[in-house]
Protein backbone atom coordinates (compact mmCIF):
# COMPACT_ATOMS: atom_id res chain seq x y z
CA UNK A 1 0.00 0.00 0.00
CA UNK A 2 1.32 3.56 -0.62
CA UNK A 3 0.44 6.94 1.20
CA UNK A 4 0.35 8.32 -1.56
CA UNK A 5 -2.66 6.50 -3.50
CA UNK A 6 -5.00 7.24 -0.31
CA UNK A 7 -4.43 10.40 -0.28
CA UNK A 8 -5.50 10.79 -4.01
CA UNK A 9 -8.05 8.59 -3.11
CA UNK A 10 -9.91 10.85 -0.56
CA UNK A 11 -8.98 13.97 -2.38
CA UNK A 12 -11.33 12.53 -5.22
CA UNK A 13 -13.83 11.94 -2.66
CA UNK A 14 -13.50 8.23 -2.11
CA UNK A 15 -13.96 6.42 1.30
CA UNK A 16 -10.80 4.71 2.99
CA UNK A 17 -11.20 0.90 3.94
CA UNK A 18 -10.52 -0.06 7.57
CA UNK A 19 -6.80 -1.26 6.55
CA UNK A 20 -6.18 1.75 4.44
CA UNK A 21 -7.14 3.89 7.62
CA UNK A 22 -5.40 1.44 10.29
CA UNK A 23 -2.34 1.82 7.33
CA UNK A 24 -2.62 5.62 8.00
CA UNK A 25 -2.33 6.15 11.60
CA UNK A 26 0.33 2.87 12.27
CA UNK A 27 2.53 4.70 9.47
CA UNK A 28 1.86 8.21 10.86
CA UNK A 29 2.49 7.40 14.51
CA UNK A 30 5.91 5.00 13.26
CA UNK A 31 7.17 8.45 11.07
CA UNK A 32 6.76 6.07 8.04
CA UNK A 33 4.60 8.76 6.86
CA UNK A 34 6.08 12.05 6.97
CA UNK A 35 4.26 15.24 8.32
CA UNK A 36 4.06 16.80 4.53
CA UNK A 37 1.98 13.73 3.59
CA UNK A 38 -0.33 13.80 6.54
CA UNK A 39 -1.44 17.22 6.22
CA UNK A 40 -1.95 16.62 2.64
CA UNK A 41 -4.76 13.61 4.04
CA UNK A 42 -5.76 16.44 6.62
CA UNK A 43 -6.83 18.94 4.15
CA UNK A 44 -8.26 16.08 1.75
CA UNK A 45 -10.39 15.03 4.73
CA UNK A 46 -11.50 18.55 5.81
CA UNK A 47 -12.72 19.12 1.92
CA UNK A 48 -14.37 15.39 1.74
CA UNK A 49 -15.24 14.51 4.73
CA UNK A 50 -15.74 10.94 6.13
CA UNK A 51 -18.80 8.54 6.59
CA UNK A 52 -19.38 7.14 9.80
CA UNK A 53 -17.94 3.85 9.34
CA UNK A 54 -15.00 5.76 8.58
CA UNK A 55 -14.85 7.43 11.57
CA UNK A 56 -15.26 4.11 13.57
CA UNK A 57 -12.37 2.94 11.80
CA UNK A 58 -10.53 6.44 12.50
CA UNK A 59 -11.37 6.37 16.04
CA UNK A 60 -10.28 2.93 16.80
CA UNK A 61 -7.07 2.89 14.50
CA UNK A 62 -6.14 5.96 16.78
CA UNK A 63 -7.37 4.34 20.62
CA UNK A 64 -4.76 1.40 19.73
CA UNK A 65 -1.85 3.68 18.31
CA UNK A 66 -1.00 3.78 22.27
CA UNK A 67 -2.11 2.43 25.81
CA UNK A 68 -5.55 1.61 26.55
CA UNK A 69 -6.18 2.54 30.62
CA UNK A 70 -8.21 -0.28 32.43
CA UNK A 71 -9.80 1.60 35.13
CA UNK A 72 -11.64 -1.66 36.13
CA UNK A 73 -10.66 -1.97 39.28
CA UNK A 74 -12.60 0.91 40.16
CA UNK A 75 -15.94 -0.01 41.57
CA UNK A 76 -19.51 1.71 39.66
CA UNK A 77 -19.64 3.08 36.05
CA UNK A 78 -16.78 5.52 35.36
CA UNK A 79 -18.32 8.74 33.14
CA UNK A 80 -15.92 10.61 31.65
CA UNK A 81 -16.54 14.58 30.48
CA UNK A 82 -15.09 16.38 27.39
CA UNK A 83 -15.76 19.45 25.75
CA UNK A 84 -14.94 20.68 22.26
CA UNK A 85 -13.14 23.57 23.53
CA UNK A 86 -14.21 27.04 24.91
CA UNK A 87 -12.78 30.32 26.69
CA UNK A 88 -13.32 31.24 30.72
CA UNK A 89 -14.22 27.13 30.43
CA UNK A 90 -13.54 26.22 33.91
CA UNK A 91 -16.38 23.66 34.08
CA UNK A 92 -13.81 20.57 35.06
CA UNK A 93 -13.19 21.80 38.40
CA UNK A 94 -16.40 22.34 39.67
CA UNK A 95 -18.20 19.58 37.62
CA UNK A 96 -15.93 16.90 38.59
CA UNK A 97 -15.77 17.15 42.68
CA UNK A 98 -19.62 17.87 42.10
CA UNK A 99 -20.32 14.51 40.22
CA UNK A 100 -18.01 12.47 42.72
CA UNK A 101 -19.77 13.55 45.90
CA UNK A 102 -23.02 12.40 44.10
CA UNK A 103 -21.33 8.98 44.06
CA UNK A 104 -20.02 8.74 40.42
CA UNK A 105 -16.52 8.23 40.01
CA UNK A 106 -14.48 10.75 38.11
CA UNK A 107 -10.94 9.23 36.77
CA UNK A 108 -10.30 12.59 34.79
CA UNK A 109 -7.44 13.06 32.45
CA UNK A 110 -7.36 16.72 31.59
CA UNK A 111 -4.64 18.88 28.77
CA UNK A 112 -3.19 21.93 29.00
CA UNK A 113 -3.80 25.47 27.28
CA UNK A 114 -3.23 25.89 23.69
CA UNK A 115 -3.59 28.86 21.55
CA UNK A 116 -6.75 31.15 22.86
CA UNK A 117 -8.27 28.50 25.08
CA UNK A 118 -7.16 27.52 28.85
CA UNK A 119 -6.58 23.97 29.84
CA UNK A 120 -7.61 22.46 33.27
CA UNK A 121 -4.10 21.10 34.02
CA UNK A 122 -2.49 24.49 33.59
CA UNK A 123 -5.66 26.22 36.08
CA UNK A 124 -5.23 23.18 38.50
CA UNK A 125 -1.14 24.10 38.83
CA UNK A 126 -1.96 27.30 40.43
CA UNK A 127 -2.75 25.28 43.96
CA UNK A 128 0.58 25.39 45.28
CA UNK A 129 1.86 21.68 45.52
CA UNK A 130 -0.80 20.09 43.32
CA UNK A 131 0.64 17.06 41.15
CA UNK A 132 -0.93 16.91 37.93
CA UNK A 133 1.57 14.22 36.63
CA UNK A 134 0.85 10.53 38.69
CA UNK A 135 1.36 7.04 38.25
CA UNK A 136 -1.17 5.23 36.80
CA UNK A 137 -1.67 2.85 40.60
CA UNK A 138 -1.94 6.55 42.22
CA UNK A 139 -4.53 7.79 40.21
CA UNK A 140 -6.41 4.68 40.58
CA UNK A 141 -6.16 4.53 44.26
CA UNK A 142 -7.31 8.28 44.58
CA UNK A 143 -10.13 7.72 42.24
CA UNK A 144 -11.38 3.96 44.79
CA UNK A 145 -10.90 6.43 48.25
CA UNK A 146 -12.04 9.59 47.40
CA UNK A 147 -14.32 9.18 44.40
CA UNK A 148 -12.22 11.54 42.04
CA UNK A 149 -8.70 12.55 40.32
CA UNK A 150 -7.63 15.07 37.82
CA UNK A 151 -4.08 14.58 36.30
CA UNK A 152 -2.47 15.73 32.80
CA UNK A 153 -3.07 12.71 29.73
CA UNK A 154 0.09 10.27 29.92
CA UNK A 155 2.57 10.61 26.52
CA UNK A 156 1.63 7.25 25.91
CA UNK A 157 -1.69 7.41 25.25
CA UNK A 158 -3.10 8.03 22.27
CA UNK A 159 -0.38 8.85 20.85
CA UNK A 160 -1.92 9.48 16.95
CA UNK A 161 -4.11 12.33 18.96
CA UNK A 162 -0.74 13.78 20.01
CA UNK A 163 0.83 14.02 17.19
CA UNK A 164 -2.15 14.55 14.66
CA UNK A 165 -3.46 17.39 16.81
CA UNK A 166 -0.07 18.99 16.44
CA UNK A 167 -0.25 18.82 12.77
CA UNK A 168 -4.19 20.19 12.85
CA UNK A 169 -3.13 23.06 14.66
CA UNK A 170 -0.44 24.55 11.93
CA UNK A 171 -2.38 22.95 8.89
CA UNK A 172 -5.63 24.63 9.18
CA UNK A 173 -7.54 21.37 9.78
CA UNK A 174 -8.86 21.58 13.53
CA UNK A 175 -12.67 22.44 12.02
CA UNK A 176 -13.08 18.94 10.35
CA UNK A 177 -16.01 16.97 12.10
CA UNK A 178 -14.21 13.49 11.34
CA UNK A 179 -11.30 14.83 12.34
CA UNK A 180 -12.69 16.00 15.55
CA UNK A 181 -14.74 13.10 16.69
CA UNK A 182 -11.65 11.14 15.74
CA UNK A 183 -9.43 13.06 18.24
CA UNK A 184 -12.34 13.53 21.50
CA UNK A 185 -13.66 9.81 21.13
CA UNK A 186 -10.27 8.21 21.13
CA UNK A 187 -8.52 10.03 23.98
CA UNK A 188 -12.02 8.93 26.20
CA UNK A 189 -11.83 5.20 24.95
CA UNK A 190 -8.50 5.37 25.33
CA UNK A 191 -8.78 6.38 28.96
CA UNK A 192 -10.63 3.62 29.94
CA UNK A 193 -14.12 5.36 30.71
CA UNK A 194 -17.57 3.30 30.55
CA UNK A 195 -19.59 6.52 29.57
CA UNK A 196 -19.12 9.85 28.32
CA UNK A 197 -20.92 13.23 28.61
CA UNK A 198 -19.76 16.21 25.88
CA UNK A 199 -20.15 19.69 25.93
CA UNK A 200 -20.22 20.73 22.19
CA UNK A 201 -19.71 24.32 22.24
CA UNK A 202 -20.85 26.73 19.15
CA UNK A 203 -20.18 30.30 18.89
CA UNK A 204 -17.49 32.68 18.68
CA UNK A 205 -15.07 31.33 21.07
CA UNK A 206 -15.74 27.86 19.31
CA UNK A 207 -14.42 25.49 16.59
CA UNK A 208 -17.73 25.00 15.38
CA UNK A 209 -19.54 28.51 14.88
CA UNK A 210 -22.74 27.61 13.17
CA UNK A 211 -25.31 25.70 15.62
CA UNK A 212 -26.23 23.20 12.91
CA UNK A 213 -22.38 22.00 12.59
CA UNK A 214 -21.86 21.65 16.59
CA UNK A 215 -25.43 19.52 16.34
CA UNK A 216 -24.26 17.76 13.76
CA UNK A 217 -21.09 16.68 15.43
CA UNK A 218 -22.51 16.04 18.51
CA UNK A 219 -24.97 13.64 16.67
CA UNK A 220 -21.87 11.95 15.14
CA UNK A 221 -20.21 11.70 18.35
CA UNK A 222 -23.01 10.50 19.90
CA UNK A 223 -23.65 7.50 17.39
CA UNK A 224 -20.11 6.25 17.17
CA UNK A 225 -20.28 6.11 20.80
CA UNK A 226 -23.04 3.86 21.17
CA UNK A 227 -21.50 2.06 18.14
CA UNK A 228 -18.69 1.69 20.37
CA UNK A 229 -20.74 0.42 23.40
CA UNK A 230 -19.90 3.58 25.14
CA UNK A 231 -23.05 5.42 26.30
CA UNK A 232 -22.72 9.16 25.17
CA UNK A 233 -24.62 11.90 25.64
CA UNK A 234 -23.68 15.17 24.08
CA UNK A 235 -25.12 19.04 25.18
CA UNK A 236 -24.79 21.91 22.48
CA UNK A 237 -23.49 24.67 24.63
CA UNK A 238 -23.93 28.64 23.24
CA UNK A 239 -20.35 29.50 23.64
CA UNK A 240 -20.67 32.83 22.23
CA UNK A 241 -19.27 34.93 25.20
CA UNK A 242 -17.09 33.61 27.60
CA UNK A 243 -18.11 31.21 30.14
CA UNK A 244 -18.93 33.14 33.10
CA UNK A 245 -16.44 36.21 33.98
CA UNK A 246 -12.79 34.92 34.55
CA UNK A 247 -10.33 34.14 32.18
CA UNK A 248 -7.09 33.06 33.15
CA UNK A 249 -5.74 30.00 35.89
CA UNK A 250 -5.98 31.49 39.05
CA UNK A 251 -8.83 33.44 38.31
CA UNK A 252 -10.98 30.41 36.91
CA UNK A 253 -10.02 28.14 39.90
CA UNK A 254 -11.29 31.71 42.69
CA UNK A 255 -14.69 30.84 39.86
CA UNK A 256 -14.76 27.17 40.23
CA UNK A 257 -14.31 27.79 43.99
CA UNK A 258 -17.30 30.18 43.93
CA UNK A 259 -19.66 27.90 42.03
CA UNK A 260 -18.47 25.19 44.76
CA UNK A 261 -20.02 27.54 47.40
CA UNK A 262 -23.09 27.45 45.74
CA UNK A 263 -22.76 31.00 43.93
CA UNK A 264 -20.52 31.76 41.13
CA UNK A 265 -21.68 33.03 37.41
CA UNK A 266 -25.24 31.72 36.51
CA UNK A 267 -23.76 30.34 32.74
CA UNK A 268 -20.98 28.65 34.35
CA UNK A 269 -22.98 27.13 37.20
CA UNK A 270 -26.13 26.10 34.77
CA UNK A 271 -23.49 24.35 32.56
CA UNK A 272 -22.15 22.51 35.42
CA UNK A 273 -25.55 21.21 36.36
CA UNK A 274 -26.27 20.29 33.24
CA UNK A 275 -23.25 18.31 32.35
CA UNK A 276 -23.76 17.00 36.05
CA UNK A 277 -26.91 15.88 35.62
CA UNK A 278 -26.20 13.53 32.71
CA UNK A 279 -23.30 12.08 34.16
CA UNK A 280 -25.28 10.82 37.19
CA UNK A 281 -27.60 9.63 34.99
CA UNK A 282 -25.13 7.66 33.02
CA UNK A 283 -23.34 6.97 36.04
CA UNK A 284 -26.75 5.31 37.20
CA UNK A 285 -26.61 7.36 40.75
CA UNK A 286 -30.40 8.85 39.40
CA UNK A 287 -33.35 7.60 37.39
CA UNK A 288 -32.63 10.94 35.14
CA UNK A 289 -32.02 14.21 34.38
CA UNK A 290 -34.23 15.75 36.57
CA UNK A 291 -33.21 14.02 39.25
CA UNK A 292 -29.40 14.35 38.69
CA UNK A 293 -29.98 17.70 38.83
CA UNK A 294 -31.91 17.71 42.04
CA UNK A 295 -29.34 15.85 43.48
CA UNK A 296 -26.59 18.25 42.16
CA UNK A 297 -27.97 21.63 43.75
CA UNK A 298 -28.26 19.82 47.32
CA UNK A 299 -24.93 18.68 47.04
CA UNK A 300 -23.85 22.53 46.66
CA UNK A 301 -26.17 24.05 49.08
CA UNK A 302 -24.87 21.38 51.48
CA UNK A 303 -21.02 21.91 50.72
CA UNK A 304 -20.49 18.35 49.78
CA UNK A 305 -18.73 19.41 46.59
CA UNK A 306 -16.89 22.16 48.28
CA UNK A 307 -15.75 19.24 50.55
CA UNK A 308 -14.84 16.62 47.57
CA UNK A 309 -12.57 19.54 45.26
CA UNK A 310 -10.66 19.86 49.68
CA UNK A 311 -10.21 15.95 49.37
CA UNK A 312 -9.20 15.96 45.56
CA UNK A 313 -6.44 19.04 46.38
CA UNK A 314 -5.25 17.06 49.36
CA UNK A 315 -4.65 13.67 47.76
CA UNK A 316 -2.59 15.48 45.31
CA UNK A 317 -0.53 17.12 47.50
CA UNK A 318 -2.07 20.50 46.91
CA UNK A 319 -2.81 23.18 49.92
CA UNK A 320 -6.60 23.20 50.06
CA UNK A 321 -6.36 25.76 52.11
CA UNK A 322 -7.25 28.12 48.83
CA UNK A 323 -10.87 26.89 49.01
CA UNK A 324 -11.14 29.03 52.34
CA UNK A 325 -8.97 31.57 51.32
CA UNK A 326 -8.31 31.90 47.90
CA UNK A 327 -6.32 35.13 47.91
CA UNK A 328 -3.81 32.10 48.69
CA UNK A 329 -3.58 31.71 44.54
CA UNK A 330 -0.80 33.83 42.26
CA UNK A 331 -2.56 36.84 42.58
CA UNK A 332 -0.65 39.81 39.44
CA UNK A 333 0.80 42.72 40.59
CA UNK A 334 -1.45 44.85 39.22
CA UNK A 335 -5.37 45.81 38.01
CA UNK A 336 -6.39 48.11 35.17
CA UNK A 337 -9.78 48.65 33.51
CA UNK A 338 -11.31 48.39 29.96
CA UNK A 339 -14.40 50.87 29.87
CA UNK A 340 -17.28 51.61 27.65
CA UNK A 341 -17.01 54.44 25.36
CA UNK A 342 -20.75 54.36 24.29
CA UNK A 343 -24.46 53.16 26.04
CA UNK A 344 -26.53 50.34 25.39
CA UNK A 345 -25.98 47.13 25.77
CA UNK A 346 -23.69 44.29 25.41
CA UNK A 347 -24.84 42.32 21.97
CA UNK A 348 -21.55 40.37 21.53
CA UNK A 349 -18.98 39.16 23.73
CA UNK A 350 -15.84 37.84 20.74
CA UNK A 351 -14.82 34.47 23.05
CA UNK A 352 -11.79 34.54 20.61
CA UNK A 353 -10.50 37.89 20.89
CA UNK A 354 -10.95 38.00 25.06
CA UNK A 355 -8.87 34.19 24.74
CA UNK A 356 -6.45 36.03 22.50
CA UNK A 357 -6.08 38.77 25.23
CA UNK A 358 -5.65 36.32 28.01
CA UNK A 359 -2.79 35.00 26.24
CA UNK A 360 -1.23 38.22 25.17
CA UNK A 361 -1.34 38.83 29.04
CA UNK A 362 0.57 35.72 29.59
CA UNK A 363 -2.27 33.64 30.61
CA UNK A 364 -1.62 31.21 27.65
CA UNK A 365 1.54 29.85 25.22
CA UNK A 366 2.40 30.35 21.89
CA UNK A 367 4.18 27.13 21.50
CA UNK A 368 3.93 23.96 23.21
CA UNK A 369 6.44 24.69 25.68
CA UNK A 370 5.87 28.38 26.69
CA UNK A 371 6.14 29.30 30.64
CA UNK A 372 3.26 30.74 31.33
CA UNK A 373 1.83 33.03 33.98
CA UNK A 374 -0.73 31.62 36.43
CA UNK A 375 -1.95 34.51 38.34
CA UNK A 376 -2.85 36.59 34.74
CA UNK A 377 -6.03 37.07 33.15
CA UNK A 378 -9.27 39.11 32.75
CA UNK A 379 -12.46 39.68 35.02
CA UNK A 380 -15.81 40.64 32.62
CA UNK A 381 -17.81 43.00 34.23
CA UNK A 382 -20.39 42.88 31.95
CA UNK A 383 -22.17 39.58 29.95
CA UNK A 384 -24.54 39.68 26.69
CA UNK A 385 -27.43 41.69 27.54
CA UNK A 386 -26.12 43.69 29.89
CA UNK A 387 -26.79 47.15 30.26
CA UNK A 388 -24.28 49.87 30.08
CA UNK A 389 -23.11 53.47 30.13
CA UNK A 390 -20.25 55.24 28.88
CA UNK A 391 -17.38 55.07 31.36
CA UNK A 392 -19.10 51.89 32.76
CA UNK A 393 -16.56 49.20 33.23
CA UNK A 394 -16.26 46.51 30.97
CA UNK A 395 -13.34 44.03 32.11
CA UNK A 396 -10.69 44.13 34.66
CA UNK A 397 -7.70 43.31 33.52
CA UNK A 398 -5.08 41.52 35.58
CA UNK A 399 -1.30 41.68 34.74
CA UNK A 400 2.71 41.92 35.45
CA UNK A 401 3.96 42.63 32.77
CA UNK A 402 3.05 46.05 31.00
CA UNK A 403 4.89 44.93 27.97
CA UNK A 404 1.76 43.66 25.75
CA UNK A 405 -0.88 45.50 27.86
CA UNK A 406 -2.16 48.09 25.97
CA UNK A 407 -2.53 45.67 22.76
CA UNK A 408 -4.30 43.35 25.33
CA UNK A 409 -6.74 46.15 26.54
CA UNK A 410 -7.45 47.13 22.99
CA UNK A 411 -8.20 43.55 21.87
CA UNK A 412 -10.46 43.32 24.78
CA UNK A 413 -12.41 46.57 24.08
CA UNK A 414 -13.12 45.80 20.30
CA UNK A 415 -14.28 42.02 21.45
CA UNK A 416 -17.44 44.06 22.99
CA UNK A 417 -20.12 44.80 20.52
CA UNK A 418 -22.43 47.72 21.99
CA UNK A 419 -25.70 48.80 20.39
CA UNK A 420 -29.17 50.71 21.44
CA UNK A 421 -31.29 47.65 21.01
CA UNK A 422 -31.69 44.97 23.60
CA UNK A 423 -30.32 41.27 22.55
CA UNK A 424 -32.20 38.29 22.03
CA UNK A 425 -31.00 36.21 24.54
CA UNK A 426 -29.82 32.86 23.52
CA UNK A 427 -30.24 29.70 25.70
CA UNK A 428 -26.89 28.65 27.32
CA UNK A 429 -28.42 25.15 26.32
CA UNK A 430 -28.74 24.50 22.66
CA UNK A 431 -29.87 21.16 22.32
CA UNK A 432 -29.08 17.86 24.11
CA UNK A 433 -28.71 14.66 21.89
CA UNK A 434 -28.66 11.21 23.38
CA UNK A 435 -29.87 7.78 22.89
CA UNK A 436 -33.39 8.80 22.59
CA UNK A 437 -32.50 11.38 19.88
CA UNK A 438 -32.41 15.05 19.73
CA UNK A 439 -34.09 17.77 22.17
CA UNK A 440 -33.41 21.29 20.81
CA UNK A 441 -34.22 24.22 22.64
CA UNK A 442 -33.84 26.86 20.11
N1 LIG B 1 -10.81 18.99 21.32
C1 LIG B 1 -10.11 17.86 21.08
O1 LIG B 1 -9.71 17.17 22.01
N2 LIG B 1 -9.86 17.52 19.82
C2 LIG B 1 -10.27 18.23 18.77
O2 LIG B 1 -10.01 17.85 17.66
C3 LIG B 1 -10.99 19.42 19.02
C4 LIG B 1 -11.26 19.76 20.30
CA1 LIG C 1 -14.78 31.60 33.40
Amino acid sequence: MRFYDLIIKKRDGQKLIQKEIDFMIKGYCQDSIPDYQMSAMLMAIYFQGMDINEIKYLTMAMVHSGKIIDLGSIPGIKVDKHSTGGVGDTTTLALVPMVAAAGVPVAKMSGRGLGHTGGTIDKLESITGFKTELSLNKFINIVKKIGASIISSSPDLDLADKKMYALRDVTGTIESIPLIVGSIMSKKLAAGTDAIVLDVTTGSGAFMKKYKDALKLGKIMVDIGLELEKETVAVVSNMDEPLGFAIGNSLEVKEAIEVLKNRGPKDLRDLCLELGAYMLKLGGAVKNYEEGRNRLEKILKEGAALRKFKEIIRAQGGNSEIVDNPELLPMAKHCTKVKAVTSGYIQKIDSRRVGESAMLLGAGREEKDSEIDLSVGIVLKKKVGSRVNSKDDLAEVYYNDPEKLNEAKGKIFSSFVIEKKKPKKIPLILATISKDGVKEFI
